[in-house]
């Protein structure tokens, strides 16, 4: 009996792994398609200056309005994009878009706040990237110190000289770096000394256990980062109580749902709109 269930179970994982395939090789499809059409929409999350209480800028995240599947989470596409290589695509496509965002709103007369693109490992390992940014800036007329990229440590594991080579050169056109979702990964911090990065993104899982000992963690970070002067952002913030405590560690700068979920364009419109004094309105 034991050993038919083991079959079963055995049969059950197969099964699985099948449905699993199925669902990515679909998912590729629907990716290139949506791509071709042009389907992508960038939503804007605010990023908050803790201590003057202001609106820094935002961070830029992929949507994908699916017609028959709804919204499909980033969680699930961007893996896949990345295994199948569309990811550079996607990620070209993220960079003019946000470029070009940012220069409907200057040419609508408001004062845009930078907005910081997610760049995969993937794309740095392609090389394309610093030629896109400076394309997508020229093209825009828009001033470099308007876009942030934000990297996760599997750019640099695999080359780190390639990787701070084009830091560099992003930096060269105006571009700053973060470090995303800082302390999961598996890299040493000696690649922090050596990257020209100006901020660390503390990753919500440890924003979110703060109040369950984590705090200690949250604490080593930003005190880290200060003394390799870059600020740092805490990701994740849904609670008062978590703001508080960060506000405390001085975090100079955080990010959450008690603030702001991601918001279209138009929203993004009603901020700048309102000038430097959004956070009391946010909040
Ligand atoms: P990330 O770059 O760390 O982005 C932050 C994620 O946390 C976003 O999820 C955001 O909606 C979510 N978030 C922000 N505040 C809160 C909060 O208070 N509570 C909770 N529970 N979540 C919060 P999203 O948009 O689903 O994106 C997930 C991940 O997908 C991103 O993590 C990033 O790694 C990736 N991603 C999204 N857009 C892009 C993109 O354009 N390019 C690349 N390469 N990756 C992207
Ligand atoms: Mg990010
Ligand atoms: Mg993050
Ligand atoms: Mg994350």
């Amino acid at each position: 009996r034991a050993k038919r269930e083991g079959k079963n179970d055995f049969r059950f994982f197969e099964l699985r792994m099948n449905e699993d395939l199925i669902e990515r090789r679909e998912l590729e499809s629907e990716l290139r398609l949506a791509l071709e059409r042009g389907d992508f929409l960038l939503h804007y999350q605010p990023q908050v200056d803790l201590s003057g209480r202001k609106l820094r800028g935002f961070e830029a995240l992929l949507r994908w309005p699916h017609a028959r599947m709804g919204w499909i989470s980033p969680m699930r596409f961007i893996p896949v994009a990345e295994e199948t290589g569309l990811i550079v695509e996607l990620g070209e496509w993220v960079i003019r878009e946000a470029v070009r965002q940012i220069a409907a709103w200057r040419a609508a007369g408001l004062d845009p706040l930078p907005v910081a693109v997610n760049v995969s490992a993937l794309h740095f390992a392609n090389g394309r990237l610093v030629e896109s940014v400076r394309a997508a800036l020229e093209e825009y007329g828009v001033p470099g110190q308007l876009l942030e990229v934000e990297i996760t440590e599997g750019a640099f594991l695999e080359d780190p000289e390639a990787c701070a080579r084009q830091l560099e050169a992003l930096r060269a056109l105006g571009v700053s770096a973060a470090v995303d979702d800082f302390g999961t990964g598996y890299s040493s911090l000696a690649y922090l000394r050596q990257l020209p990065v100006v901020g660390l993104k503390i990753d919500r899982s440890f924003v979110g256990s703060m109040d369950s000992g984590g705090e200690v963690l949250v604490r080593s970070i930003i005190s880290l980062a200060h003394a390799m002067n870059l600020w740092v952002v805490a990701e994740g913030i849904e609670t008062e109580a978590q703001l508080g405590a960060l506000r405390a560690l001085g975090s100079n700068y955080g990010q959450g749902f008690l603030f702001s979920r991601p918001v279209g364009a138009v929203e993004v419109e009603a901020h700048l709109a309102r000038g430097p004094v959004a956070l009391e309105v946010l909040l």
